[in-house]
């Protein structure tokens, strides 16, 4: 395994449990990337299939000790984008079973202005970054799994570390890095700063996942919020994803504020980012490139939702049990430019 991002360590730990020896290279430490600061949302906004995958996610964190204490059902007010279908949302939360009965009074502990948006709450689940990595890597160790440090190289059709050749399967979950491992996939991927802050000010008691004016809020006190944005600017280092812009930040409380008016009277505790990459049509990546070579990637604003799952389905196809469903599986995709993710059309 190539990477100790949430990919490589559910993968890792995934064939692990299966009675595989696996070998997980990390070139730095686990969770130091995109996985280490995300906001732990699982996110719920999707159409079937994904939503389907974003619950075996969950159903596999709660299979790792602890979780009953760290992951948790939440309420999230969702406000929709243009051609996002709210009622047909609702639906596949229903036949899903995670749908929120219709009394529920979206009490949210600030004075929101819905305006005339669309509107509905839902279910999400939220978990802690930290503890995920913590508890992967730890789970991974007591089964018989190695970590060694340092990166990965490729020279023509083979990998090395430190000099020495990787010999059996090799995947390569490695986030944004992914393409200096596989330029083969770099047609069909975009790197982007993906970035987050925390902020002391008026906290709702819920989640917020506002589509239309591109930005989430997760509070994590009475008075402390993190707050995410939607939008993202696309790099071309992974490197440059590390380095927060406050503008941007300060771009996306002024969309909170235009909701929540008193919100400009808030204050920037931290501020941090991450290199994400997605494919052209949002859809994470899974599937052989050449023999004995997988590709893990692609989660866009979602990894700690999908990539436990999607890394199942890999699981199944490297142990010749099945084989990832095409979508997943194509390395070709459409690059749009623009991130559009998991858009639920009418
Ligand atoms: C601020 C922020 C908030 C987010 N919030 C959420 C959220 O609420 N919900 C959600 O679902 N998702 C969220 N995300 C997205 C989520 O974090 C990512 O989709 C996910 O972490 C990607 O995981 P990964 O394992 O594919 O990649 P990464 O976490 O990038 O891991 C890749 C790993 O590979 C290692 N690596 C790279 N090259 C090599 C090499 N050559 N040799 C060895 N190792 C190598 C890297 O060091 C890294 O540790 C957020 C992201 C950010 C930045």
């Amino acid at each position: 395994m190539i990477g100790g991002g949430v990919a490589g360590l559910s993968l890792a730990l995934i064939l692990a449990r299966r009675g595989h020896k696996v070998i997980l290279y990390e070139q730095d430490y686990p969770g130091c990337s995109a996985t280490g600061r995300s906001a732990g949302i699982i996110v719920t906004i999707f159409e079937d299939r994904l939503l389907k995958l974003a619950l075996e996610t969950l159903d596999f964190y709660m299979s790792l000790p602890g979780a009953v204490e760290i992951v948790k059902a939440k309420k999230a007010l969702y406000l929709n984008k243009s051609g996002v279908c709210i009622s047909k949302l609702l639906k596949i939360h229903e036949l899903n079973r995670i749908a929120i009965p219709d009394d529920v009074d979206p009490d949210l502990g600030v004075d929101f202005d819905y305006g005339k948006d669309y509107y509905a709450v839902i279910r999400t689940y939220l978990t802690d970054a930290g503890w995920t990595i913590n508890t992967l890597y730890s789970e991974f160790l007591r089964l018989g799994g190695t970590i060694i440090e340092g990166p990965v190289e490729r020279k023509g059709d083979k990998f090395y570390h430190s000099g020495n050749r990787i010999e059996g399967k090799i995947v390569i979950a490695a986030g944004p890095w992914t393409r200096q491992l596989l330029p083969e996939i770099e047609d069909s991927t975009i790197i982007y700063r993906c970035q987050a802050a925390s902020v002391e000010g008026p906290t709702p008691r819920m989640i917020i996942e506002d589509d239309s004016l591109e930005y989430y809020l997760v509070p994590t006190s009475d008075s402390r919020f993190v707050i995410g944005d939607g939008g993202n600017p696309v790099i071309k280092d992974p490197i440059e994803g590390f380095n927060p812009d406050p503008e941007e930040t300060y771009g996306v409380l002024e969309r909170y504020a235009k909701r929540v008016p008193e919100a400009w009277e808030s204050r920037v505790v931290q501020m941090w980012a991450a290199p994400c990459i997605t494919t052209g049509d949002s859809i994470p990546m899974a599937g052989k490139v050449f023999d004995n070579v997988y590709v893990l990637t692609g989660f866009d604003g979602a990894g700690i939702s999908l990539a436990p799952a999607v890394a199942r389905l890999l699981a199944d196809e490297i142990e010749g049990r099945g084989k990832v469903p095409n979508e997943f599986s194509r390395l070709e995709r459409r690059v749009y430019g623009v991130v559009e993710p998991y858009v639920i059309n009418c």
